[in-house]
């Protein structure tokens, strides 16, 4: 299991609690594709599938967000996209390089990427989790 800090499981809970008491797909037991695309769209994140080299990438833009999906790797767009969300509600006031790019291996042990996944954990799996 992931390691966090008390503080950060809070941040990340509360800030999931808090998206699902503004977008009700995130009540459901399991998120969707379509459902997270939903999201993303009120959230202002604008989602591009492309040839990217890397599994996502997320590329903030005065309040709102263009998020990049490698066109070759969609079966796993819903866990990219909703890690990538995590990184955007979560650490959006972070510096800007750290939160633009995704899975780059002198990051691969950044607390940030942990709790971009048990973020996308909890998005994926449903309130009851
Ligand atoms: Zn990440």
């Amino acid at each position: 299991m992931i390691e966090l800090s008390p503080a950060a499981l809070e941040r990340v809970y509360s800030a999931v609690d808090d998206l699902r008491g503004l977008h009700s797909e995130l009540c459901e037991p399991r998120l969707t594709w379509d459902g997270l695309r939903r999201v993303l769209i009120r959230e202002g994140v604008l989602v591009a599938s492309v040839p990217l080299g890397r599994p996502a990438k997320l590329l903030p833009f005065e309040g709102m967000a263009v998020m990049l999906l490698d066109n070759s790797r969609r079966a796993r767009h819903l866990w990219y996209a909703a890690h990538e969300f995590g990184h955007w509600k979560l650490h959006a006031s972070d510096d800007l390089y750290e939160r633009c790019y995704h899975m780059d291996d002198i990051l691969g042990d950044d607390p940030k990427e942990h709790e971009a996944d048990l973020f996308a954990e909890l998005l994926m799996y449903g309130p009851q989790r």
